[in-house]
């Protein structure tokens, strides 16, 4: 099929005085200093139920930079109606004119809606500026892109015929409506969670996170912009423990796609097996997740140290560790670690930490109160710990905004709390293991943690990086061999792990696509 084919969205840089960080840096005063009234969206009708919330950015939590309104029972009630209505056209719509909206959509963020974007990740969410381009710019429009044309390979897919019998397949959409939870950390999470399954012809109701709904409603005018129907994706907003139970128990519920926590993840099983049992269902759902993580790096006496600190500092600091991707434990050999431990130091020291309106500042602050006070939590449960001991960072103050300083927590214990848990926040565990036991180090690094989604290992040996690849099969979803284990490129990298850290269909790709289609296989015969 003729589409453009799809390469991936380049990179803007922001350089300083250039026009292009001038024009982002005065839509963020600008929307800085407004205040948005967030409605959430049924039938394309905009609802406002006077029940509100008020949007704080992270770095700052006393300023206001708007409200959303809560949804009620009825009106999730309402969405889901409204959707099965919508579904009528819109799974009878040709794939090419589905297409179209999606490539015009990647089209109106890479212009004139990257700014907004951009800037509404900034506030809201707390991105540096570079964070929030290639999550709320490049990778969303990656998103659109890459589906589209997958989505083409997929249709373009048919089984063998033969003179007198023609046999093809439908890739129809499920037989209901997908339910899509996202999360607060990518804004292209939160885009292509309710679009990928659209884009096979399916409708969504979308949940974004409670602190992610200020770009959320941009993302649903650039749906609309781009030509979606009204009632396609209804964006509902409000108690998500009660949204979630309405739309889990609807009959016609097909599929959920989620990206959050494994508890959170974990919990919708049980409802669905529940309605499964009573026969509440049409069709069997579909569930797909991706979950949490707990990201090693793990480096060989062979490694280069600068290539090592290097992905440390990055791979765990960035947005503030915030990433289901980022790295939380490192494993690294006695021989390596003084000169590890100064180039981290080194470049932590260069790190700013502040608001992302100056655009210096590598570190913002963590999303919420709550975060602020897991994190910290941990963080003080070493100063009392004999075990771990503070080498980086360890200071918190959220008196203006949930500010946490990078912080390496260094234990003598490979099972120490930190080397275990996920905390989601700027905080890297190390343990460093005798040379000769590398081998045995690997063992430790697959079995200290219940989650499998992203790993990196080091090593300048073909030998020794066959054997740590063998070893950690079953470890990370996405595997690097000396690079960081976060940034994964769509078209590049597709993304997604096992075990705790979900079901692995990876994010942008065909087998991700897959599983938004209800397939029928036709034989005629002539
Ligand atoms: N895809 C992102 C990365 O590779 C992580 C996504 C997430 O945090 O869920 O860094």
């Amino acid at each position: 099929y003729n589409i453009p084919k799809a390469i991936n969205e380049p990179v803007k840089t922001y350089a300083p005085n250039s026009p292009e960080k001038k024009s982002l840096l005065d839509t963020y005063k600008k929307m800085y200093s407004e205040k948005v009234d967030i409605p959430f969206y049924i039938g394309g009708k905009e609802i406002r139920t006077g029940t509100t919330v008020s949007i704080h950015p992270p770095h700052d939590h006393k300023h206001t930079v708007g409200n959303y309104h809560v949804a009620e029972k009825k009106h999730i009630e309402e969405a889901v109606s409204n959707v099965l209505e919508a579904r009528k056209k819109w799974a009878a719509t040709p794939w090419q004119d589905r297409a179209a909206i999606f490539l015009k959509a990647a089209d109106l963020l890479a212009g004139p809606y990257r700014d907004r974007m951009n800037a509404a990740t900034m506030i809201g969410q707390s991105k540096n500026v570079m964070q929030a381009e290639i999550d709320s710019a490049c990778e969303l429009i990656d998103f659109f892109r890459f589906n589209v044309q997958f989505m083409t390979e997929i249709y373009a897919n048919q089984p063998i015929s033969s003179p007198g019998i023609w046999n093809r397949m439908q890739y129809r959409p499920l037989e209901g409506f997908i339910y899509a939870i996202t999360p607060f950390n990518f804004t292209a999470i939160a885009g292509n969670l309710p679009a990928s399954p659209v884009m096979m012809g399916n409708v969504c109701v979308w949940k974004p996170a409670q602190t992610q709904v200020y770009s959320a409603q941009i993302i649903m005018e650039l749906f609309k912009e781009a030509g979606l129907p009204d009632g396609v994706i209804n964006m509902v907003t409000g108690d998500p423990k009660m949204i979630t139970e309405v739309l889990l128990d609807n009959k016609h519920f097909a599929g959920i796609h989620f990206t959050g926590s494994t508890g959170v993840f974990n919990s919708f099983w049980e409802q669905i097996g529940k309605n499964i049992n009573q026969g509440k269902y049409v069709s069997y759902p579909r569930i797909v997740g991706e979950t949490g993580g707990k990201d090693f790096v793990w480096m060989h006496p062979s490694a280069d140290a600068k290539q090592v600190a290097t992905a440390l500092s990055r791979g765990a600091f960035e947005y503030q560790g915030q990433k289901c991707s980022a790295a939380s434990r490192a494993y690294i050999p006695k021989s390596k670690w003084n000169e590890v431990q100064k180039l981290v130091k080194a470049d932590l020291a260069t790190m700013k930490m502040g608001s992302p309106e100056d655009t210096s500042n590598f570190i913002n602050a963590v999303i919420d109160k709550k975060a602020f006070d897991r994190v910290t939590s941990y963080i003080d449960a070493v100063k009392s710990d004999s075990d771990a001991e503070i080498i980086v960072g360890g200071n918190y103050d959220d008196s203006v905004g949930y500010f946490i300083e990078p912080t390496v927590i260094l234990t003598t214990n490979p099972k120490y709390s930190t080397m275990c848990t996920e905390l989601f926040g700027p905080v890297l565990t190390i343990y460093v293991y005798e040379d000769e036991e590398w081998e045995k180090s690997l063992t430790l690094v697959d079995e200290t943690s219940q989650y499998a989604l992203t790993g990196a290992i080091f090593s300048g040996d073909r030998y020794v990086i066959d054997i740590a690849t063998n070893a950690l099969e079953n470890s990370a979803g996405n595997f690097y061999i000396n690079d960081k284990p976060t940034g994964a490129v769509v078209g590049q990298q597709p993304f997604g792990g096992a075990r705790a850290s979900g079901t692995n269909d990876k994010a942008g790709s065909v087998w991700n696509l897959l599983r938004w289609v209800n397939n029928r296989t036709i034989k005629e015969t002539f």
